[in-house]
This record gives C-alpha cells, sequence and structure tokens, in this order.
C-alpha cells in the first residue's frame, strides 16, 4: 500500500502556514483520541500516532524542507530503523495544551500502560516511555448505597512495587554507581548521519545504563538490579457522599515505583455501586419495586415502606394500576457536588393471586358476575371497535 503524504495525513495543502499545520493538527489529535473512539481505540492510537508524526516532520522548517524535497526518504533516517516511534516526538507540550496535563499519565501510565500499550505501540516505545515514572495503577472499589449516601473511608491494600530500600532505588549494591562510560553520563547518544545533501543529529537514549547516565558495578541483591521491590501497602481513601459510579480517585504517587528511582506512578481508585438488595441506583435517585395485592390496588391502602433514611408511610390510591410509579421526594442520593438530593421512585407491580381458597374463589365469581357488563363492554370494544 502506498503510504499516505503528510500533507494529506494532516489535510492540508502544501503552501500551508505553520499556524495551519498546527490548528489542523489539533483538530485531528482530538478526533482521533482513543478516549474519543471507544468502540475501536487501536485503530484511533495509530490515527493519532500517524497525524503526530506527520506534525512532527511538518513543524520542523528543516525536515519540512527536507520531505518536500526528497519525500518520505529525505526524513526516514531522522527516525529509529522501525520508523517513527513516540520517542520521536518531540512536540509534547502541544498536546498537553490540547488534552491537559493529566494527559500523558492518562495516555501514557493507567489505560495504555502494559501490554495495551506494547500492542499500540511496540516493546521499543513501551521501555522508553516508561523508562522513568512509574506505571500508574487501577483499583476497582465496590461500596454499598448506604456509603454512597453517606460517604467512607475505606482500608485498602495494594500489591505494587514500591522504591528498594536497601539501593534507595539505583538498583547498585549499596547505593554505589559510577557514571556510565558508554554515554558519559549523560544518558543519551547521539550519532551523525548524512542524507542527501544534509548532515543532522540523532539522538537516542543510552541503552546502557536506560539514560539515567549512572552505572551499577553490583546489582543490588535485594532488587536484582530493578531498584525496586514487591510490597503490599495500606492505604486510607476518603469516598465522598454522593459517589457516582465509574467516580475515579487520584491517590498521586501510590502507583508502582519509578524505574530506577524515577518518580512513581499514581494510584487510581475506580468507586463502583454494589447492588442493593431492595433498592436499584439510577444516578441519584434510587428505585424501589413494590409488590402490592389486587385488592389494595382496587381499594387503595397505607403501606410502610423502607427508605435510605428508616421507613415511612406510603399512601396508595384506590384504582392504582401496575407500573405505577410514586416519587417520595430528597430520599434518594446526595449529588457529589451537594446541592441536591435525588427522589426514592416506587414502582407498584399488581400481583394477581396463584392460590385461592374455596370462600375467595366464591367471592371472586360473585365480584365478577356483578362486573360481567363492564366486562363485556370491554371486550365487544376491544375485539369490534364499539361499545
Ligand atoms: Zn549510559
Ligand atoms: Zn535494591
Amino acid at each position: 500500500m502506498a503510504r499516505r503524504g503528510y500533507y494529506d495525513v494532516l489535510g492540508v495543502d502544501k503552501n500551508a502556514s505553520k499556524k495551519k499545520i498546527k490548528s489542523a493538527y489539533r483538530r485531528l489529535a482530538k478526533k482521533h483520541h482513543p478516549d474519543m473512539n471507544k468502540d475501536d481505540p487501536k485503530a484511533a492510537a495509530e490515527k493519532f500516532k500517524e497525524v503526530s508524526e506527520a506534525y512532527e516532520v511538518l513543524a520542523d522548517d528543516e525536515r519540512r524542507s527536507r520531505y518536500d524535497r526528497f519525500g518520505h526518504a529525505g526524513v526516514e533516517s531522522s527516525f529509529g530503523s522501525g520508523g517513527f516511534t513516540w520517542s520521536d516526538f518531540t512536540h509534547f507540550g502541544d498536546i498537553e495544551d490540547i488534552f491537559g496535563r493529566d494527559f500523558f499519565s492518562d495516555f501514557f501510565g493507567m489505560r495504555f500502560g502494559g501490554d495495551l500499550f506494547k500492542d499500540l505501540f511496540g516493546e521499543r516505545d513501551y521501555r522508553r516511555t516508561a523508562r522513568r515514572r512509574g506505571r500508574d495503577i487501577r483499583y476497582d472499589l465496590e461500596i454499598p448505597l448506604e456509603d454512597v449516601a453517606n460517604g467512607t473511608k475505606r482500608r485498602l491494600r495494594i500489591p505494587h512495587l514500591v522504591q528498594c530500600k536497601a539501593c534507595e532505588g539505583t538498583g547498585a549494591e549499596g547505593g554505589k554507581t559510577s557514571t556510565c562510560p558508554k554515554c558519559n553520563g549523560n544518558g543519551q547518544l547521539q550519532d551523525v548521519r548524512r542524507n542527501g545533501f544534509s548532515q543532522f543529529v540523532t539522538i537516542r537514549t543510552c541503552p546502557s545504563c536506560r539514560g539515567t547516565g549512572q552505572y551499577a558495578e553490583k546489582a543490588c541483591p535485594e532488587c536484582r538490579g530493578s531498584g525496586s521491590v514487591h510490597k503490599i501497602s495500606t492505604l486510607e481513601v476518603e469516598v465522598p457522599r454522593g459517589a457516582f459510579d465509574g467516580l475515579r480517585l487520584k491517590i498521586p504517587g501510590k502507583g508502582e515505583a519509578g524505574e530506577r528511582g524515577g518518580p512513581p506512578g499514581d494510584l487510581y481508585v475506580f468507586v463502583h455501586t454494589k447492588p442493593h438488595e431492595v433498592f436499584e441506583r439510577r444516578g441519584s435517585d434510587i428505585v424501589l419495586n413494590l409488590p402490592i395485592s389486587f385488592t389494595q390496588a382496587a381499594l387503595g391502602d397505607k403501606v410502610e415502606i423502607p427508605t435510605l433514611d428508616g421507613r415511612v408511610r406510603l399512601t396508595i390510591p384506590p384504582g392504582t394500576q401496575t407500573g405505577t410509579i410514586f416519587k417520595i421526594r430528597r430520599k434518594g442520593l446526595p449529588d457529589i457536588d451537594g446541592y441536591v438530593r435525588g427522589d426514592e421512585l416506587v414502582r407498584v407491580t399488581v400481583v394477581t393471586p396463584e392460590k385461592l381458597n374455596a370462600e375467595q374463589r366464591r367471592l371472586l365469581r360473585t365480584f365478577g358476575e356483578i362486573s360481567e357488563d363492564y366486562h363485556k363492554k370491554g371486550r365487544k370494544s376491544f375485539f369490534h371497535g364499539k361499545g
């Protein structure tokens, strides 16, 4: 398949100004953000990468002119042997402008951390991007409806990687490191390359020290040189009143330890509502299913029903039909912002009796007979369309 040109990818013409290129990139980056494309995040992420590559080249005067003269061949060598990867991307500031500062922890950390990220962007990008900062962790917490109503504090046991104390995260025995001989402590390697008429420099992460610039003479025996160890930490989290389903609580720094002393990732606690035995949650409203007898429905009644604050009386008017919903104001769940409280919705089902004794049957038959006129009329109008 022929490769699409960078101008085509961004949908701009060859004379487009820098400003125009930037705004095209902003528009497409938003469009192809995997969050906006939940049905196929993988395809979206590939598109996102494609427009980022085009932007990387066209936003740079020197690369753009090489591309204009030589096409893809003119810029290919400025990327690694496998082509453009996220580690070649230098416009992260633009992405943060568009999506906000949390974008990277979201995009590269949690949801695309681990296998999905490798799947999307390849092993090489994964290692480079995840090198310093630790991964974010997701923890799913289920709480009962009562805790949604009142708020709660929970102690969580989080299995994660923490920085190794013995080597202070350096991975070197006793914390003793020396300057990496391969990169002289820069953490990066520079290569001068030629392409056509131009000469340029590529920069890559030093593979010996993985960008830290430090070299361990002996690996730390506690962590086998990784700088981090497995541990189960106990943490207390506060879940606010009115926590909605899927609420995400961010606990900074409680994710996995960073590699070789890099900063740790964050912990995200996702809050879910545990199914309740009598109430069903519908946003900040709660639904109660109330079975009533045929007699109660026909004659009306006063019944006691449960609410989150104890029992209340509900009047069922005579002639209540199945499916009728009674609203008890302000007996639902609080809003997370604390402004309003939802309602309790009582949904009535009229239950037809299954077992009748002789006396009940006799009475119902009598009831049927004295109501017969009414039923006959009803049937007639149903089948013949006239009363
Ligand atoms: Zn090095
Ligand atoms: Zn260690």
